[in-house]
């Protein structure tokens, strides 16, 4: 058994508003720069995309790697997958064996597709139901999750109560969903149904980079870094198992919080629901939190005191380095040449995680000494989050004292509340 971080959504240069400098050789180089060593080809559907996965994934000893890891020591190894989305435009994450197993699936889910073989259809549009793919998935032992799970418009729990009834009779083939950036373990770990389905934390980016890769992974013991071991994951065996999740604090996704589209006013479900799910202060719509939509789930399926369901993997929350340095040195722009400058000097001797979980103090101080800082002020828990919502993502401050952080946190309670008796319109 060994360790192993695992990134297994995000996109090629084929799915709409993606990098078009996507490569998997980029993917490899970066995967190494961050510290994952398990990531997808994703898109695996596309036919171009499909070519160039032919062209430079090869097998070795059962694993996938990218041809010129041949012979090297530290390979990134590949797992074939793709992301589709279903009718109600839900998005359901899929993974394959090998090249033949993606070509038999693709035979068939071909007859569903009018964009797969287009320029954005590296994440395909299929006319099929979430429950007529899951079924087609099952035939062709195809294992599928749904993505980012919570998600306005493109979430499995945005249009539906249960797993049940989105999938059907096979819903209980369903062996692991993706949180997505705005949900943790806590967040779902109070529906009932998901009991016995593994979570997931993957990064879903649109950018090869390692600033951007595995903003959110998954660690675990694996046998291989290969797609057997991956379904022994799924299915509890021979000791595969995830050993923790880490991602964002949710309170920095887009969807946490329930909130004003128009001027990102937050509100708690009680408050949105007696005012009709329409701000007080603009008018504007309010859209509905991750965090509230997972309650409200959970109430429904008989859980009506919001008790934890089952014991998990620990979920661990991470800022990723190129965010920090931004923070640090007040560069709005994550790609900008300062912060880039930054970010190598620190990747330059370790994978950009193990400076953010592991590196010791004396270390980070040799490489910058007020990046360090606030590397060390993360580790501490002393951040506090302006909590996104309505597709506004989360603003996190970094604090360097215990008092410090309660005064932030006093001071972004006071701006986000709302005195509903006041200013109610309605
Ligand atoms: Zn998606
Ligand atoms: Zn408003």
């Amino acid at each position: 058994m060994q360790k192993y971080n695992l990134d297994l959504h995000y996109h090629s240069p084929y799915a709409a508003a993606c990098s078009k400098n996507i490569s998997i050789s980029l993917l490899s180089k970066e995967a190494k720069l961050k510290g994952l060593n398990l990531i997808t080809t994703a898109d695996s559907l596309h036919p171009i995309w499909k070519k160039h996965i032919k062209e430079n994934i090869i097998e070795k000893d059962e694993c996938l790697i990218f041809k010129e890891d041949k012979n090297n020591l530290e390979k990134t190894n590949f797992l074939l997958g793709v992301e589709v989305e279903s009718a109600k435009r839900v998005h359901h994450l899929l993974y394959f064996r090998n090249l033949q197993h993606l070509d038999t699936f693709k035979k068939e889910i071909n007859k569903y597709s009018q964009d797969m073989e287009k320029y954005g259809g590296g994440r395909p549009r299929l006319s099929l139901t979430p429950q007529e793919l899951l079924d087609i998935c099952v035939d062709y032992q195809v294992p599928l999750g749904p993505a980012h799970v919570f998600t306005p418009y493109f979430g499995v729990f945005a249009h539906y109560s249960s797993l049940k009834e989105a999938y059907g009779k096979n819903w209980k083939k369903i062996k692991f969903l993706e949180l997505g950036l705005s949900a943790d373990t806590q967040t779902a770990n109070i529906i009932p149904d998901l009991k016995e389905v593994k979570f997931f934390s993957f990064s879903d980016s649109h950018s090869p980079y390692s600033y951007r890769i595995g903003r959110e992974y998954v660690c675990a013991d694996l046998k291989k870094p290969n797609y057997d071991s991956f379904l022994d994951l799924l299915n509890n065996k021979k000791g595969n198992k995830i050993l923790y999740n880490v991602g964002y604090n949710p309170l920095e996704g887009k969807y946490n919080k329930s909130a004003c589209k128009t001027c990102k006013q937050l509100y708690s479900l009680e408050q949105a629901t007696v005012n009709n799910w329409r701000c007080i202060k603009c008018k504007g719509v309010v859209k509905k939190g991750v965090g509230d939509r997972a309650k409200e789930i959970a109430i429904l399926q008989g859980n009506k005191k919001l008790l934890e369901v089952t014991k998990r993997p620990n979920y661990k929350y991470l800022i990723p380095l190129a965010q920090i340095i931004q923070i640090a040195i007040k560069q709005k722009n994550i790609q900008h040449k300062s912060v880039l400058e930054i970010y190598n000097q620190f990747i330059e001797q370790h994978t950009e995680i193990d400076i953010m979980l592991n590196v010791c103090e004396e270390k980070l101080n040799k490489i910058n000494e007020n990046i360090a800082r606030y590397i060390i002020a993360f580790r501490n828990d002393l951040v506090v989050f302006r909590p996104g919502g309505a597709g506004h993502y989360g603003v996190p401050y970094i604090t360097f004292s215990k008092k410090e952080k309660e005064e932030k946190q006093k001071e972004i309670d006071k701006e986000t509340e709302i005195d509903l008796v006041q200013k109610t319109l309605f």
